[in-house]
This record gives C-alpha cells, sequence and structure tokens, in this order.
C-alpha cells in the first residue's frame, strides 16, 4: 500500500515544519509550497492525495489556488483542507462554497489536525477509489479481475500486458476521471526508465486490443486520458 501524498501549503516555515513534521510521523508523504504559484505547479506534477492550504498566501490566495484547483480535471478531486487564521475567515470561504473538504482554524493542535487528515482522506477514498478495491470490477462491457489480471469484453478475454492491465484498471478504477501520462507514470508505472512517450503506446496498444469498445480510453487533448463507461 501506497503511502498518501500530502501537500502543506503555507508561506511561515514554523507552522510548515511543525505540520510537515506530524505529517511524516502519521506515515505521509509530505510536499512542501511556500507560496501559491509553486503550489499549483507541485498539485499538478505530483498529483497528492490532499492539500493542507494556507488561506493567506504571498502572490496568490488559498481561495484562488482552491478555485484554479476545482476547474482542471486533473486536480478537481483532490481533497483540501483549508488552514485560516480566524474562525470568521472560515466562515467566509465556507461561504464561498469552494469545494474544500473541511476547515482548521489557527492555532491548532497537531493530534487535531492529523485526525482531520485522516477522516478526510478516508472520506476521499470511500468516495473514489472503493471501485478500485473490487476483486471483479464492471465497467461498460468490461468486465476487470483484479485477481486474476484478466480483462473480458463482452465474454470475450481481452490478452493485455501486466502494464496494459494495470493503465486499464487505474483509469476504469476512476471512472471519468483524466490523468496525465505524468500522473499515469507516478502513479501506475512507477518505472524511472518508463517516459510519457510510451505512455501512449500502451494507451494504443490497450485501445487496439479493446477493438470495437476503443473508445472507453478517451484522450483527453492538451490533458491526458481517461476512461468512460460508455463512449
Ligand atoms: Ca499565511
Amino acid at each position: 500500500m501506497q503511502n498518501e501524498r500530502i501537500l502543506v501549503v503555507e508561506d511561515e516555515e514554523d507552522i510548515r515544519e511543525l505540520i510537515a513534521y506530524h505529517l511524516r510521523r502519521e506515515g505521509y508523504e509530505v510536499l512542501q509550497a511556500h507560496n501559491g504559484l509553486d503550489a499549483l505547479s507541485l498539485i499538478k506534477e505530483k498529483n497528492p492525495d490532499l492539500v493542507l492550504l494556507d488561506l493567506m498566501l504571498p502572490g496568490m490566495d488559498g481561495i484562488e489556488i482552491c478555485r484554479r484547483m476545482k476547474q482542471d480535471p486533473l486536480t478537481r478531486d483532490v481533497c483540501i483542507i483549508m488552514v485560516t487564521a480566524k474562525e470568521e475567515e472560515s466562515d467566509q470561504v465556507l461561504g464561498l462554497g469552494l469545494g474544500a473538504d473541511d476547515y482548521v482554524t489557527k492555532p491548532f493542535r497537531p493530534r487535531a489536525l492529523m485526525a482531520r487528515v485522516e477522516a478526510v482522506l478516508r472520506r476521499g477514498k470511500l468516495n473514489k477509489d472503493h471501485a478500485a478495491s473490487e476483486d471483479v470490477l464492471e465497467h461498460g462491457p468490461l468486465e476487470i479481475n483484479r485477481e486474476g489480471h484478466e480483462v473480458y469484453a463482452e465474454g470475450r478475454l481481452v490478452p493485455l500486458t501486466a502494464t496494459e492491465f494495470k493503465l486499464l484498471h487505474f483509469l476504469a478504477s476512476h471512472p471519468g476521471r483524466v490523468f496525465s501520462r505524468g500522473q499515469l507514470l507516478s502513479r501506475v508505472i512507477k518505472d524511472a526508465l518508463v517516459t510519457e512517450r510510451n505512455i501512449d503506446v500502451h494507451i494504443r496498444s490497450i485501445r487496439k486490443k479493446l477493438g470495437k469498445h476503443r473508445e472507453l480510453i478517451q484522450t483527453v487533448r492538451g490533458v491526458g486520458y481517461k476512461m468512460v463507461a460508455s463512449p
């Protein structure tokens, strides 16, 4: 089981380090950013499971980061906990309906923050990844058997390689969600020798083998790939 990856966006170094320390102690992989632009590029590049987002930041504030994350199909589903300096700010942020998963007010007790982090991640998992844990995943005309590493299209076995299977299973486990080539590399392939170009080759091969069901995997121009249940 891969450790969940959390990005801490906070311009005050002491607070950032403190949060990072506690997160690491809980076993999370921690990324850090001290301004909005760095945060946005890290989010796209590293695809964290959760972002702890400080509201007041130099350059671009937390509200704008949140807004941009929700507009981008690549980052829309990343969990967000907003961190605000005052209770009133939390109320205001809440009123904006930005889609953050939770809110924390400074100063906070580290243990309480860890509990919120755990709760948000657990909820996010229930919502998004429940399909990934099923032994047999049904996706439109496909039946994807995780145990046996087999895929059937309308009962016919689709002969995939191990890498192709991993890619197909991952995409089908997140129906409708777009992943960039870089994200597929870091989340599915995890092999330093494989390049983004190879992803295209694998996808092309999967499509060929799917035959008339090839359209289940869709190319999102300039972004990456997603899987739909019916084209
Ligand atoms: Ca701040």
